[in-house]
């Protein structure tokens, strides 16, 4: 029987020192660490994701925002609302929520943040430092799952890492922040072939897909760590992962649930990262 990897109990623990390092800060300094979340449009999940993070930040005393906009903002106003953000000091953090409407194009978006400001760790400069292995800010959910392998002593060092899914926001930094710890890294997407096959000869296994209940016994060697990123509808409106935690639970040595396993900590981080950089912003680097 495999060991649950809770990222809700490590979520709550790091959130918790976390809100002391603010409350010290406010006394240190009389001002807090800043977040702004631009949200456009009237996507439900995107409306959401935004409320538990500006839940999360209240909780933790981070002076946070939402900017609203409507799904007809044209590229350039929020361009130029960005560019307000960047010149503000209020704010360390920007986050744009994706999705963003079909007229707006996202790579000129996240390339308008400020680099020291993009929390989520998208913007090319962070992705660059990144791969080449002097990470600044980094993408909140892969950097969640170090910080959960990590905090159950599972060392990355030598062992095989599968990664399945090349996103840009998971996949692949998921992938170069194994490398970074010595992992020997095989990323995987939709046209690999033998994949089950592939993906039992991993020690560390990654689901990042986006289909539910894909991964099952036959991807999983005795023993491997499993970590699900997936989050998917069934047909009940239930929320599942990409792995059939039933299947697979009694192979692994350890796994994460959903919920309550990556997603927790991807809001964490995103929390960390704001205090980080009011930290490195507020000495100059
Ligand atoms: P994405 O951009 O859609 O990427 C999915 C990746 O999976 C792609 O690289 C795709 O391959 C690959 N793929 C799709 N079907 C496959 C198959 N049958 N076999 C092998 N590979 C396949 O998704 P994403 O943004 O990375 O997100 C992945 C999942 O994680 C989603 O369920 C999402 O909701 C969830 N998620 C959760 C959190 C969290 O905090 N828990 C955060 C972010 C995302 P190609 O590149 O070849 O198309």
């Amino acid at each position: 029987m495999a060991q649950l990897l809770d990222g809700k109990k490590l979520a709550t623990t790091m959130q918790a020192k976390m809100k002391v390092e603010v409350q010290k800060i406010k006394e240190n300094d009389g001002t807090a660490p800043g977040l702004v979340v631009i949200l456009v449009g009237e996507d439900a999940a995107s409306k959401i994701y935004v409320r538990n993070k500006e839940t999360a930040a209240g909780k933790m005393g981070i002076y946070s925002k939402v900017d609203r906009r409507a799904a007809d903002i044209t590229e350039k106003e929020l361009l130029a609302l960005i560019e307000t953000y960047n010149q503000d000091p209020r704010f360390h953090g920007i986050l744009v929520q994706l999705p963003l409407p079909a007229h707006i194009d996202e790579e000129k978006v996240i390339m308008a943040i400020d680099p020291k400001k993009d929390v989520d760790g998208f913007h090319p400069l962070n992705i660059g430092r990144l791969f080449a292995g002097d990470p600044l800010m980094v993408p909140c959910t892969p950097y969640g799952i170090m910080k959960l392998l990590a905090a159950y002593d599972i060392s990355v060092a030598g062992k095989n890492a599968v990664v399945i899914g090349r996103s840009n926001i998971v996949g692949k930094p998921m992938a170069h922040l194994l490398l970074q710890e010595n992992a020997t890294v095989t990323i995987t997407h939709s046209k690999t072939k033998n994949l089950p096959e592939i993906a039992r000869q991993a020690d560390i296994l990654v689901a990042a897909v986006g289909v539910g209940h894909l991964v099952d016994e036959s991807y999983v060697k005795k023993g491997a760590v499993v970590v699900d990123v997936g989050m998917n509808r069934d047909a009940n409106n239930k929320l599942i992962g990409d792995v059939d935690f039933a299947a697979v639970e009694p192979i692994a040595d350890f796994i994460t649930p959903v919920p309550g396993g990556v997603g927790p900590m991807t809001i964490t981080m995103l929390l960390y990262q704001t205090i980080k950089a009011y930290n490195m912003q507020k000495s100059g680097v």
